[in-house]
């Protein structure tokens, strides 16, 4: 129920101002005409609910997962540079010109001011940019945090110069209504970067935490465990996640989202399983015990806590399993009576964590390039390695949690939806938006 009602929400969200320009109305034009203001109308709208979807609200991301949310974020950027890209052309054949003396609002001619143009000229050439370099963001070689940066900056600044648009230029914009309209949203909008980079971090700031040891589990993997300085700690859910911060201000940008692997249920100290990826984590070995950190959490669903059913699935890939790994020492920690089974696939031996933990009763290990005496399972965690693990029965009752590379994610989301497992029974928290 809940997602169907943040799909409702939105949807009311961005059309709210469309319906609003309907009902000021004005003396009707051409459908084109119509057709163009309304996709100005609708671009804005989405460009402004951008922020939100954007933004770190545990109320949209706890709900219907951080990953969903920020597909659907991609995907509504660019519906609203088709809309915006369309706009402008619509309008050919219209009356132009400056404001006549009897047509104060503007209902009949669409306006040649340019000051009222220019902003949107300039928001016209800035919006493109910004969804490509979103789009190109992993081929073009710099820094997440300066692209996040620059990501935020530039939609700030399309969103004010759309403002002035809407209002300065806009048939509709310019009624007293409507501007009141998109200066809320504009404010709303504005309102949740500031909650983002401003309010987040001050609360942070007021419940830090220290690092109390960084271990090696593997070449290239490492354990990172934090405890509260001087408060309860965090209230979260076995598989969530948490934007981590170590040894820079709350107000950084040097913030990443990791999985939590430790269980709630163990204690306060909070730990994270974190492979050597880019320049934070390939420095996470060098992190000293004692050091300052925060965390923003927790975020995600990705949790079987209150669930019904009697088995619980979890496939993980490489570093994958670290919330599956919360889940799963939660689970044994509360003596939970559900059926586990565990598929942990790696490509070689070492890259394999936490083995004398897991043990071999209730885990499937998985290698693609096994040694010679592997006893283990071969390949990839494919349809075919499903089938030898879980049964018909399994497949239809248990409730399959995934974390892992995409493609391994896609073949076994394909696989079980084949099977008859039904959707709200696959659980799945992916670690790249891309
Ligand atoms: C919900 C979620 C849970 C995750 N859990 C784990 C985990 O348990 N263990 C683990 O090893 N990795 C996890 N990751 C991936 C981890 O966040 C990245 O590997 C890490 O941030 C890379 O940072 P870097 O500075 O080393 O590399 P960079 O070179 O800066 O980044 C490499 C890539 O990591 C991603 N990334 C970097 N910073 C951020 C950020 N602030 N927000 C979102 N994405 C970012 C981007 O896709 C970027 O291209 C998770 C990611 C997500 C989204």
């Amino acid at each position: 129920m809940k997602p169907l009602f943040m799909i409702l929400a939105y949807l009311a969200a961005v059309t709210f101002p469309l319906i609003l320009s309907w009902l000021v109305g004005g003396p009707p034009r051409a459908f084109h005409q119509e057709l163009a203001s309304g996709l100005g109308i609708m671009a804005f709208a989405v460009v402004l609910m951008e922020f939100v979807l954007s933004g770190r609200f545990k109320s949209i991301s706890n709900g219907v997962g951080m990953d969903v949310t920020m597909r659907f974020h991609q995907i509504m950027a660019r519906t609203a540079l088709g809309f915006a890209l369309l706009h402008p052309f619509l309008y050919q054949g219209a009356p132009s010109g400056g404001q006549r003396p009897w047509d104060p609002m503007r209902q009949l001619v669409i306006t040649t001011d340019f000051s009222a143009l220019s902003t949107g000229i300039a928001a016209y050439l800035l919006l493109p940019c910004l969804v490509l370099l979103a789009i190109g963001r992993t081929q073009l070689d710099y820094k997440y945090e300066t692209w996040r940066l620059m990501h935020g900056i530039g939609a700030l600044l399309i969103a004010l110069l759309l403002l002035h648009h809407t209002v300065y230029a806009g048939r509709y914009g310019s009624q007293p209504v409507m501007t009141w309209l998109w200066l809320t949203m504009t404010g709303i909008a504005v309102g949740s970067l500031l909650y983002v980079y401003l309010i987040v971090p001050v609360l942070d700031r007021a419940r830090p935490w220290r690092v109390t040891s960084v271990s090696q589990l593997t070449p290239k993997q490492w354990e990172v465990t934090v405890t509260p300085d001087g408060h309860s700690g965090l209230n979260y859910k076995a598989g969530q996640f948490a934007w981590l911060t170590i040894g820079h201000s709350a107000f950084s940008l040097k913030e990443n989202p990791f999985s939590i692997c430790s269980a709630p249920a163990a204690g306060p100290e909070v730990s994270f399983m974190i492979k050597e990826l880019g320049d934070f984590t390939q420095t996470i070995g060098q992190v000293k015990p004692g050091t300052a950190a925060y965390l923003d959490g927790p975020y995600g669903n990705l949790s079987v806590e209150g669930r019904s059913e009697p088995g619980v699935a979890l496939i993980a890939g490489g570093v994958g399993l670290a919330p599956l790994l919360g889940i799963l020492r939660q689970m044994r920690l509360t003596g939970d009576p559900r059926k586990v089974k565990l598929i942990y696939g790696n490509r070689v031996v070492d890259q394999i964590a936490y083995g004398d933990e897991l043990g071999s009763q209730e885990v499937c290990y998985v290698l693609s390039d096994p040694p010679a005496n592997w006893r283990g399972e071969s390949g990839y965690i494919d349809a075919a390695l499903l089938d030898r693990v879980f049964s018909a029965k399994e497949f239809s009752d248990w409730a399959f949690v995934m974390c892992g590379p995409a493609i391994m994610m896609d073949i076994v989301e394909d696989h079980l939806i084949q099977k008859g497992t039904p959707s709200d029974r696959i659980l799945s928290e992916r670690f790249d938006y891309d």
